[in-house]
């Protein structure tokens, strides 16, 4: 069995398809200029209707994670991690975290707070060892 792709809708199919081109997009309220994630149709700062998006710079610091190992999806040879991550974002000094899984990373040799890079693969997004020109 393959893994089911994300449901997506109007509130988030702006995010599935940039993950889809490489980049990882954060809403933006463009009334107060707050980042929000996961979705949203409303800023739950300003109650404002009308966002924007901007980019995840491709660095990102490990925030925590956990390991399943069981029961496991038939598409994740277990056991396996999910983690929750802190983006670096252009433009902004603020870190909205995403949870993903994991590449080219032992289990055994996550940290916090360790440097990381997004990690694009078959429509999802994923943290992977940091890349080549430095950690955020
Ligand atoms: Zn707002």
């Amino acid at each position: 069995m393959t893994r089911p792709l994300p449901v997506t809708g109007r509130d988030n199919a702006y995010y599935w398809e940039g993950v889809a081109k490489g980049d990882v997009l954060i809403q933006k309220c463009t009334a107060c200029g707050s980042l929000r994630h996961p979705p949203s149709p409303m800023c739950p700062d300003c109650q404002s209707l009308d966002w924007t998006t901007v980019k995840a710079t491709g660095h990102a610091v490990l925030h925590s994670y956990t390991i399943c190992h069981h029961p496991l999806p038939p598409w994740e040879e277990g056991p396996y991690a999910v983690v929750l991550i802190d983006l670096d974002m252009e433009d902004s000094d603020a870190r909205p975290r995403i949870v993903c899984g994991t590449r080219g990373i032992a289990n055994e040799d996550l940290r916090i707070e360790m440097p990381l890079s997004l990690v694009f693969e078959d429509g999802l997004v994923f943290a992977g060892p940091a890349q080549e020109g430095g950690a955020p």
